[in-house]
């Protein structure tokens, strides 16, 4: 079991900025893309009325293909002061390399995120990471790799980590698949529930845009999200989305924003209610139970490894296999459960049962 890391990020600050209630979700707004300074300008002063306090907008783009709108460069950089200037709002941009994260630290920019292309690619975080030494005062946001690897999104914190930034979040907007699926990327929530635990105390967004590709998946995304315990969400925004340069089919308008913002419902994670202990506590028995089930059932398949050896079996029995997936499933169903969670729970253990059984054979048992 892995385990490594949980001290390394002790001595995480908080991710707090002045002005901004720390119990509430933490909320970052603004368009994919600068555009133009009309746009900008527009969409913060619209962002500004939702009451979020904090406004995004990628300057360099990283686009699938050439040929794309690759970003307004340095220019969106003035763009995003002229927006502080008149708003007040805090200010997020994308950072892909050395040059970027110097112009975007020359410019004040509160917060620099790493996207999913950059984070997939230790060179490119590391040349990140070597420019932004001497700098322990800048927020720093890891997005997931586009590729579904928790060790390679773990790895990106520890490089930014070890340039001493200490406020530091994470990102998760999904993972690329082949082919159409509802979500532009998959959700695999089980990714930053693991990067929680691993990394305890490390605040991690929500990016529902990025994540649904859609409209209208952005609230139900955003209300999951909340849910589970994300400390907070980035959404695109954009005062036109329909005409926007890049991601036009997932940017919404601030008034949208608004609608969403405050249908979310906000749960108090403090709560803990003693119905919720006695729960728990149940919970924790059923563990127990499944646990000592588990140990039985592994120690049976022993014995059959020990027979099948004797009589010169080969360990997996394909027609055998195939019955206790099939009848397991259906048993599932009949009492209300799914029956693919149960052909993934049943996969799991007969790994590990021809493993045991394997061992047997190997061994002078
Ligand atoms: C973005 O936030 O506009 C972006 C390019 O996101 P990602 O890196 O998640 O694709
Ligand atoms: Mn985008």
């Amino acid at each position: 079991m892995n385990t490594i890391n949980q001290n390394t990020f002790m001595d995480l600050e908080p991710f707090v900025f002045e002005g901004i209630d720390k119990d509430k979700p933490l909320i970052i707004s603004g368009p994919c893309s600068a555009e133009s300074r009309e746009q900008m300008l527009e969409t913060a002063r619209g962002v500004a009325k939702t009451g979020v306090k904090i406004f995004r907008a990628g300057i360099w783009k990283p686009r699938t293909k050439p040929g794309g709108f690759e970003g307004i460069g340095l220019r969106g950089l003035l763009w995003m002061n002229e927006v502080k200037r008149e708003t007040g709002l805090l200010l997020a941009t994308e950072v892909a390399n050395r040059d970027h994260v110097n112009a975007a630290l020359d410019a004040g920019i509160d917060i620099l995120w790493i996207g999913a292309r950059t984070s997939a690619n230790p060179f490119a975080v590391q040349e990140i990471a070597n420019a932004l030494q001497g700098h322990p005062d800048v927020s720093v946001l890891v997005k997931n790799p586009v590729n579904p690897d928790l060790e390679l999104w773990i790895g990106a914190l520890q490089r930014i980590h070890n340039a001493g930034i200490r406020r530091l979040g994470a990102i998760h907007r999904g993972f690329s698949t082949y082919g159409q699926h509802l979500f532009r990327n998959e959700p695999q929530w089980h990714i930053p529930i693991e990067l929680h635990r691993r990394l305890n105390g490390l605040p991690i967004l929500c990016d529902p845009s990025h994540m649904g590709g859609r409209r209208e998946l952005i609230g139900p995304l955003s209300q999951q999200a909340l849910d589970m315990g994300f400390d907070g969400l980035m959404i695109e925004s954009h005062c036109n989305p329909d005409e926007a340069l890049s991601d036009s089919k997932q940017q919404i308008t601030p008034e949208s924003l608004n609608i969403i913002l405050s249908n979310l419902v906000i749960r108090d994670i403090h709560i803990s209610t003693e119905n919720l202990s006695v729960l728990r506590r149940e919970i924790d028995r059923c563990d127990t139970d499944l646990l000592e089930l588990l140990n039985r059932r592994m120690r049976v398949c022993r014995e059959i490894g020990v027979f099948k050896k004797e009589h010169n079996m080969q360990v997996v029995q394909a027609q055998r296999y195939d019955d206790i997936m099939n009848e397991r499933c259906q048993q599932a169903e009949e009492l209300g459960m799914s029956g693919s969670f149960m052909a993934t729970v049943m996969q799991a253990i007969h790994e590990e049962s021809v493993r045991q059984q394997i061992e047997v054979f190997h061994s002078n048992q």
